[in-house]
């Protein structure tokens, strides 16, 4: 069983095991020619459960066979050109390249006697992505497990400094189009069932400043604290951008903690066309930033930045375990002093490596052929008469919904995209996501592959009318 073990002895084992795994994965992006094969829960399901996990199988070929059948011939790949659906980037290979390092060495980025050199990495990206930011000379931030966390630790922040004896007073401020996890981080940290104000987006779903200016007003007329406002660049759904500079005013009159959510907008920091429309973020007291989607990185990949580094403070214990006080005397740098996790991935390394490799701008121009994308996809959707498109796209997000010139019932609209989404995953020819707008059934793009053309987007389009009709057929058959 020791042969198992990754050491000096093992290296053979090592090169063969993974360029073995290596070898199937290229074997299969070279071969796959959907994004899906279709495959129900009820074909998966029996596969998974007819393999014995307490009889192994020792040798890894037949485990990759194995492999094949319950999870790579019928994964999800984000990499194919027809995957449309959720904010998943195809990676690139560089931090591919990382991921296999990081995993092998397996530093663990809580303590420097437990990174070293890992420790340093993560700091220097950190304010690189500052610096980008604009946050300042005191900024600083540490790596996360995703948006979700970013958001939390952002909010937990937010709550202590707003120094408030009671959290039951305390109210954040966001949009309606902002992501749920602001209201689970509320959740989380103790504020009330009301602590999330939403706030009315305008036609193009950004947050309405003056009806933030509104809300704030009357918190403070209630004797209630503005604990933060959260301004979203890039919204899930429709990757909408807050007005970034009308909030931070807003935030600086009424003392408020600026949170900018830019989990999907954060590509723009690289971006070499489209850098301005997220001008204003430097204003932030918080940043989040997803690079595993809109940097190309494999998940997790992402971080939270902060204008005053010492507010990192709240989120600090001493262990004599791990951490102890006087360590930061002896200026050994510990990033668990500044992070929620303990134990946490060198993350940082796949982002290293993609800018040593590539460089920045390699970045945001692959990201500025998304947006460029997206707005050729939207012209497409704004001649076809068979679709109504919601907002012209400020990244590379597409909201939609097929209109039969034939139909009036929205109700019987409504189920015809929902079925046509669901039959396009069933085929596996392409996959698309949904939401719903003005409370009605729409279907989204979000394009985040430089490999997918305008000619993709026709083709996707048609298919999808031609199951919508092929159910309203059905659906009239069914009537008469
Ligand atoms: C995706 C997303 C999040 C959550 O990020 P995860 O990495 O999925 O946890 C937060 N905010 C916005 C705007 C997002 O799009």
């Amino acid at each position: 069983m020791r042969s198992h073990l990754l050491n000096g002895l093992t290296t053979e084992h090592y090169r063969s095991s993974v360029t073995e795994g290596v070898e199937r994965v290229a074997a299969k992006l070279a071969t796959t020619d959907r994004p899906f094969t279709g495959v129900t829960v009820d074909a998966l399901a029996p596969r998974v459960d007819a393999i014995d996990l307490d009889r192994p199988l020792g040798d890894t070929a037949a485990v990759l066979d194995e492999l094949e059948d319950v999870y790579l011939r019928d994964a999800v790949y984000f990499h194919h050109p027809r995957y449309l659906a959720h904010l998943n980037c195809p990676v690139v290979i560089p931090a591919v390249l990382g991921e296999a390092v990081l995993s092998a060495v397996n530093s663990s980025l809580d303590t420097w006697d437990q990174s070293a050199g890992g420790t340093l990495i993560e700091r220097k990206l950190v304010d690189w992505t500052a610096r980008r930011i604009g946050l300042g000379p005191a900024a600083d931030g540490v790596f996360t497990s995703g948006g979700t966390q970013s958001n939390l630790q952002a909010l937990l922040l937010a709550r202590e400094e707003a120094k408030s004896e009671d959290p039951a007073t305390l109210r954040v401020f966001a949009s309606e189009a902002s992501h749920f996890s602001v209201q689970k981080s509320a959740r989380l940290l103790g504020l009330g069932q009301e602590a999330v104000v939403p706030v009315p987006v305008d036609h193009e779903k950004r947050l309405q400043t003056v009806a933030l200016a509104h809300e704030l007003e009357r918190c403070r007329r209630d004797g209630l604290t503005p604990m933060a406002v959260v301004a979203t660049a890039g919204t899930t759904d429709f990757g909408s951008i807050d007005p970034l500079p009308e909030i931070a005013g807003l935030c600086a009159q009424y003392g408020a903690w600026m949170h900018v959510d830019a989990a999907y907008g954060c590509g723009l920091l690289a971006s070499l066309k489209y850098r301005h429309r997220i001008d204003g973020i430097e204003r932030a007291d918080s940043v989040t930033v997803d690079y595993h989607k809109s940097f190309f990185q494999p998940v997790s990949s992402s971080a939270v930045l902060v204008k005053d580094a010492a507010t990192l403070r709240h989120a600090t214990y001493h262990a004599e375990y791990l951490n102890p006080r006087r360590m930061v005397q002896e200026r050994i740098p510990n990033q668990v002093d500044k992070s929620l996790q303990t134990t946490r991935r060198f993350d940082a390394l796949k982002l290293w490596l993609t800018l040593r490799v590539m460089g920045a701008d390699g970045i945001g121009q692959l990201f500025d052929e998304v947006c460029d994308l997206a707005a050729e996809g939207w012209r497409l959707l704004a001649a076809d008469p068979r679709y109504h498109v919601v907002v012209e796209p400020s990244l590379s997000t597409l909201v939609f919904r097929y209109i039969p010139a034939a139909v009036t019932d929205p109700a019987e609209i409504d189920r015809a995209n929902l079925h046509a989404r669901k039959a396009l995953f069933a085929s596996g020819d392409a996959v698309v996501a949904g939401t719903k707008v003005g409370g009605r059934h729409y279907l989204k793009f979000t394009l985040l592959n430089p490999e997918t053309t305008t000619a993709d987007i026709a083709a996707v389009l048609d298919l999808i009318a031609g199951h919508a009709e092929q159910y309203l057929g059905e659906s009239l058959d069914r009537a008469s």
